[in-house]
């Protein structure tokens, strides 16, 4: 419905606008009955519906509504499918539509910079492409349903270790390459109707007052058209706030935020037209909300928990499979071990912690799965409730393990281990887990780990087990996925969206992880996850990119549309891939970029595109990708902006960033002219960089032989080291070594010449 917001908000008393800037309570905006304008419910968040009814807290402890709990974001980016992680955004706006919920409070999009964040589980990866994709999706899914959503927690909020203080200091160029690039994709292609700040401060300024991150680039250079919305408690000071742009604290600051919006107006410290702009995306959102409220809406629980499952399969990664021992046939017997078996952990603590609909347990699904020709048994291990190793779960379990065909051992991080509001240290699982795993394997060769964890962890055990499933945080429907993949009904094609680091310490924030007091230096720049692991060639565990199939892929003619092209243009890139199996199965293919000579510092390679691909045994197929600009540029920060390098860029196919299959060079030209400014102090060999400038040089330099009798008898060497030494003088250096042949007056007028345009 068209309406006219400014004629509304010019029948608002200053009041009424400060209140609106807040919220009612803990769920709620605030409404005004007298102008019609009705108040709304914002929930978390992001993978299931956590609609509190009576007390209400930020932190997930009082119950909700159940809800279908989905895979959480890092078991769903492992999916690398975007058309999936869009239909949890839709069944996500079904249950908000029949919840009465306007705005759901997700996805996140901060990057993994260190295992050790607890919120990790939250977080879709540690690459901003990846990450901003999948975001976008779920946006989009979301939306589509009527239903608003908060992309979070803007910006550079990559640890919990003192989350509401901490000021991390990154540089512009990481700023913009890493850290912003997760939000930015997400917000142009995925337009959510609000974004959330974060707690933390960015370079000196809380996010919720810094004015460079919520108008000048969320707004105005990304064209964000909803609102901004406060962390629940991010406000520092609500009308510098405002000021920078943030329409809405949450949740109600019982009048003391209100006041200080009202007093900055009647000072003359915040203009009313500030005020009223931000009242005016406030309503649009409101109104886009009301408009599009279904009235008695339902969703079909057993649908989603349908979903759930299909999802959960698509997402978890086969990190290993010796000997072809997954999937697994029938007849056998199947010793099942540990706690997480019976009692999964599909879900991680904090704000978005739901009540689920109902629940799959792995071992009763196994049970189904198995078929009445194997026996199982099960043994639980360990506890949960600590780490201490129990003697007497240890010798039953080893026992079953020892007397079956093969163990499916349960393992993984247990809910007090990672949760929002505060980082792991390590990266080991409990001590009972990591003792049982190697009993096991002295009386079992035959090993199934499957892990159920929110993030990276340890694995001293890797080489003494056959077969690992990475399962993350599954969701409810965890139990039967598990067993679709164990037995086979479903083909595993998730693929890791974060390294696996050999230890701790190879991760490259490890030094500055989580910084001294309030103060966390990303100084590890861009080199963030496999961007370091590849640079450095640093052999992690398991690589970004990384996940089996029972099927296996053969990647043939890879091919550019055009040999060269302008940084202006696109360029398409072609690559056959065909299963080469005997079952049907679906690749991730992963395209990423390599600048062949750059004058800045590059990673080895960035991920630019990827496809998920379904091929029946023996098919091929023909994946067509596009790459624009961005694919090859850098963030250039004395230009402000992105920048291609002419020059050669390899285009690098692979099933991970480890498995290079196919590459083909390509060659972009710049449109971009450098505005360089030649000076006494530029050097002779960055001057013979420039195609324009090299001949005056080339000139100059012979003319001063010349006059100084200097003669290289053009013998190969002499060049070539004269060149080499000369490459980084100066050219004010030539002044004094030509001993008066070339003046000062000279190089004054030869700095006219080089800076004519
Ligand atoms: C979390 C947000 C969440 C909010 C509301 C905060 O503690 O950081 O992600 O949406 O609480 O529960």
């Amino acid at each position: 419905m068209k309406r006219d917001l400014k004629a509304l908000i010019a029948q608002m008393t200053l009041e009424e606008k400060a209140g609106l800037c807040s919220g009612l309570d803990f769920w709620h905006l605030k409404g005004i009955e007298r102008l019609g304008i009705p108040s709304i419910m914002v929930t978390d968040g992001p993978h299931g519906l956590r609609k509190q009814k009576g007390s209400a807290d930020h932190v997930g402890l009082s119950d909700s509504v159940p809800a279908t709990c989905f895979p959480s974001a890092a078991g769903i980016a492992s999916s690398w499918d975007r058309e999936l992680i869009g239909k949890v955004g839709v069944a996500l706006g079904e249950e908000c539509q029949a919840e009465n919920v306007a705005v759901l409070l997700g996805p996140g999009v901060n990057i993994k910079r260190s295992p050790l964040c607890g919120r990790n589980f939250e977080y879709f990866s540690e690459d901003p492409y990846l990450s901003s994709e999948m975001a976008a999706s779920h946006i989009q899914g979301v939306q589509s349903q009527g239903v608003g959503t908060s992309l979070k927690h803007f910006a550079v909020n990559n640890q919990e270790h003192r989350r509401m203080s901490v000021d991390a200091v990154v540089d512009m160029r990481t700023l913009r390459e890493i850290y912003l690039a997760s939000f930015e994709g997400a917000v142009v292609k995925g337009q959510p109707w609000t974004v959330m700040c974060s707690y933390n401060q960015v370079n000196g300024q809380y996010a919720s007052e810094n004015e460079f991150l919520l108008t000048d680039i969320l707004k105005n250079e990304w064209g964000h058209e909803g609102f901004v919305v406060s962390d629940w408690g991010a406000v520092n000071e609500r009308d510098l706030a405002l000021a920078a742009g943030l329409e809405l604290e949450m949740p109600s600051s019982s009048g003391v935020g209100d006041k200080k919006v009202i007093e900055a107006v009647k000072t003359g410290k915040l203009s009313e037209e500030a005020l009223d702009r931000a009242i005016e995306r406030l309503l649009r959102i409101i109104f886009m909300s009301v408009d599009q409220k279904k009235d008695n809406a339902v969703y079909d629980q057993e649908e989603h928990h349908r979903l759930a499952r299909t999802v959960a399969s698509e997402s978890m990664v086969l990190l290993k499979n010796e000997n072809q021992l997954l999937p697994l046939g029938q007849g056998n017997k199947v010793a099942v071990i540990g706690a997480f078996a019976a009692k999964p952990r599909y879900q991680g603590g904090g704000s978005s912690h739901i009540t689920p609909t109902q629940l799959d347990e792995p071992l009763e699904e196994i049970k189904k799965l198995a078929g009445s020709s194997s026996t199982i048994v099960y043994a639980k291990g360990y506890s949960l409730d600590n780490d201490l190793v129990d003697v007497a779960l240890l010798v039953e379990a080893e026992k079953a393990a020892g007397e079956a065909d093969v163990a499916i051992l349960f393992a993984g991080l247990p809910d007090r281990y990672e949760s929002e509001g505060y980082d792991r240290t390590h990266l080991s699982l409990p001590e009972n887990q990591n003792l049982l795993i190697e009993v096991i394997s002295r009386v079992q060769k035959n090993i199934v780990v499957v892990l159920m964890n929110g993030s990276a962890i340890d694995m001293p055990w890797k080489d003494c087990v056959m077969s690992i499933m990475e399962a993350y945080l599954g969701g409810q429907a965890v139990g039967g996925a598990i067993a679709d993949l164990l037995y086979g009904i479903v083909n595993p094609s998730g693929k890791l969206a974060e390294t696996f680091p050999q230890k701790l310490s190879d991760n490259p924030s490890f030094l500055f992880f989580p910084g001294e007091a309030d103060r966390v230096e990303y100084r590890e720049g861009i080199f963030v996850g496999y961007r370091y692991y590849d640079t450095k060639q640093v052999k992690p565990l398991f690589p970004f990119g990384h996940g089996l199939s029972y099927t296996t892929f053969a990647y043939s003619d890879l091919s550019a549309s055009r040999k060269q092209i302008m940084d202006t243009e696109n360029v398409e890139v072609f690559v056959t891939i065909t299963n080469t199996g005997t079952r049907a199965g679906k690749e991730v293919v992963q395209l990423y970029v390599r600048d062949v000579e750059s004058t800045v510092i590059r990673p080895a390679k960035e991920l630019k595109q990827f496809a998920k691909v379904e091929l029946q045994q023996g098919e091929s197929k023909k994946v067509i990708f596009s790459l624009d600009k961005r694919a090859f540029a850098y963030f250039n920060t004395d230009l402000n902006d992105w920048h291609v390098e002419t020059g050669e860029f390899t285009i690098i196919v692979g099933r991970s960033s480890e498995a290079i299959e196919l590459q083909e060079t390509i060659y972009v030209h710049s449109s971009t002219k450098l505005n360089v400014k030649y000076h006494r102090n530029s050097l002779l060999g960055d001057l013979m960089k420039n195609a324009d400038k090299a001949p005056i040089v080339q000139g100059l330099i012979q003319k001063l032989q010349e006059g100084m009798g200097i003669s290289l008898d053009s013998e190969q060497e002499g060049m070539e080291m004269m060149e080499a030494m000369m490459k980084y003088m100066p050219l004010r250096a030539l002044v004094s070594f030509s001993q008066g042949v070339f003046t000062e007056e000279m190089l004054n007028g030869l700095l006219q010449q080089l800076n004519q345009p």
